[in-house]
């Protein structure tokens, strides 16, 4: 049996209580969320921490809520909250898209949107339904909060611009009338992570895409977005031959490895025609058409 190295274990009754845990403990700290990342590498012995700081009690990083022309997330919402909320479920499919296919419900139950972002694994679905949506992420640390854009939070595979001693408490994602959104994955068997995955969220004025969000996983694209194939449909109508050069473009500019879940060109396919389906089933949506 893999068991972890001995370390020490504390609960934040605050944000400001985790931050000067952190603070106080140095690098060898970490925050502990719903644990279904950090614990397995801790029975690895890939990630050793000192001090393991539990975020578990801090009710107020739970919320999903509409604030203005902003979807709220708190970053200890579990995953299987994001999958149940009604007001995501109005205006961006989205996530449950890319929730009903994330894990299994014992993984879902206990795992929180934070610290799925803040694993920064290549393969994790939320990182690009974030991206595709483009959210911005409040990071709070000594000297207060900051809000950086998703697509510059990734910085690299499991590495994001939260320092040692932040703590990520929300994901704000604008929200406009006329749009319409999706998440499409391939995976092995039910419940694995994605083999390659795309997103896609699309605004549209009468038949033109004014704005298009599209994001990868698990294909190497770089911060998680097809940047070119989304400056591709700008201005266009949201017509079928579109989404697919859109694809074709999504496939030809990310990096695929090959691994134990498949060789890099059939991933390079998948991210190509997933990125034209859910483009297509985005834009439907946006019409009304399709739920
Ligand atoms: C069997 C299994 C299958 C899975 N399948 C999938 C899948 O198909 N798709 C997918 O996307 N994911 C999958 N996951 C991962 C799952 O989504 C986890 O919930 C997620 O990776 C981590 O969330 P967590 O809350 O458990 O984070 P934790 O393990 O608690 O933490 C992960 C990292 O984030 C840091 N952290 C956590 N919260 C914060 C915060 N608020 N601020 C700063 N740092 C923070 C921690 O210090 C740690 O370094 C799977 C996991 C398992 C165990």
């Amino acid at each position: 049996m893999q068991v972890p190295a001995q370390f020490e274990y504390q609960k934040a009754s605050s944000v400001q209580h985790a931050i000067a845990l952190l603070t106080r403990h140095g690098p060898e700290s970490r925050l502990v969320a719903g644990g279904h990342s950090l614990i397995p590498m801790m029975k690895l012995r890939l990630a050793q921490p000192e001090m393991l700081i539990d975020i578990n009690d801090l009710t107020e990083l739970s919320h999903i809520r509409l604030d203005g022309a902003e979807l709220r997330i708190g970053a200890m919402a579990r995953h299987a909250e994001l999958l149940a909320s009604p007001v995501v479920a109005e205006h961006l499919s989205i996530f449950i898209d890319a929730e009903r296919v994330i894990a299994d419900p014992i993984v879902r139950n206990r795992g929180t949107v934070g610290g799925s972002l803040c694993q920064s694994d290549p393969s994790e679905d939320l990182s690009a339904a974030f991206a595709a949506v483009r959210a911005n992420a409040v990071i709070v640390g000594q000297d207060g909060a900051r809000t950086v854009p998703i697509r510059e939070f990734h910085t690299g595979p499991y590495e994001t611009v939260v320092g040692d001693a932040e703590v990520l408490t929300e994901l704000r994602v604008p929200i406009r009338p006329g749009g319409g959104s999706c998440y499409l994955k391939v995976e092995r068997r039910v419940g694995d992570w994605p083999v390659a995955a795309s997103g896609a969220a699309i605004w549209l004025d009468q038949d033109t895409i004014t704005e298009v969000g599209i994001g990868l996983t698990a294909v190497g694209a770089a911060h998680f977005v097809a940047e070119e194939a989304e400056q591709y449909l700008v201005g266009r109508p949201a017509a079928d031959e579109h989404f697919v050069e859109a694809g074709r473009l999504a496939a030809e500019h990310c990096r695929p490895a090959s691994d134990q879940r498949g060789p890099a060109e059939y991933k390079r396919h998948l991210a190509g025609e997933l990125t034209t389906r859910a483009l297509r089933r985005a834009a439907a949506r946006a019409l009304g058409q399709e739920v």
